[in-house]
């Protein structure tokens, strides 16, 4: 179980977790696994969407990455 930043529940952790390094380590110990899938299986989509990403592009996957921060509540958004 985790508390979580972006629902402010206690809930199960993450099961499985794409991103390596620190980032993944601070995304699975504030971040539960409801709240990880619904950015993976819709904001995610979304946001690349709407941006119009190409994940071929490094600043663009750094937008990405900044804009899942954002969503998690791991930072403050921009306005
Ligand atoms: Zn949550």
């Amino acid at each position: 179980m985790i508390d979580c930043i972006k629902c402010k529940v206690s809930k199960e952790s993450i099961e499985v977790m794409n991103f390596k390094g620190d980032l993944g380590v601070e995304i699975k110990k504030s971040v539960c696994n409801e709240c990880f899938l619904e950015w993976e299986n819709d904001m995610q989509m979304k946001v690349m969407n709407e941006y119009r990403l190409d994940l071929s592009n490094k600043e663009h996957r750094d937008f990405l990455i900044k804009k899942m921060k954002e969503f998690f509540t791991l930072i403050e958004t921009e306005l």
